[in-house]
């Protein structure tokens, strides 16, 4: 798997798996044209008679595997001193059937 755009400094983002920007291709997920900056993947899809590597959004990437909600919170997080006095979030209120009781 290649990677193209500005670096994010991930251990992926080496200098022999980096490919050029493909602009103008269709990003694989949303189908919004890939732009000069954009940062993504290029990962193999299995077509009918061939196999061709289409190109990812970063994020789109992120968001099919479930992780990018975790990245931006990650991303944002306070240091440990910072956090003595940060109060956790409320719970969530578990789901129930409306039936119930
Ligand atoms: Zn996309």
């Amino acid at each position: 798997m290649q990677w193209f755009g500005p670096t994010w400094n991930a251990p992926i983002c080496n200098s022999q798996d980096k490919a050029a920007t493909p602009v103008g291709w269709a990003c694989a997920a949303c189908g919004i044209e890939i732009k000069g900056g954009d940062r993504g993947f290029l990962i193999p899809h299995m077509d009918h008679d061939n196999t061709d590597s289409k190109p990812w959004h970063l994020r789109c990437l992120l968001n099919a595997v479930g992780v990018a909600e975790l990245i931006a919170e990650a991303a944002t997080k306070r240091t440990p001193a910072e956090d003595e006095t940060h109060e956790p979030p409320p719970a969530e209120e578990p789901l129930r059937d409306e039936d119930d009781g």
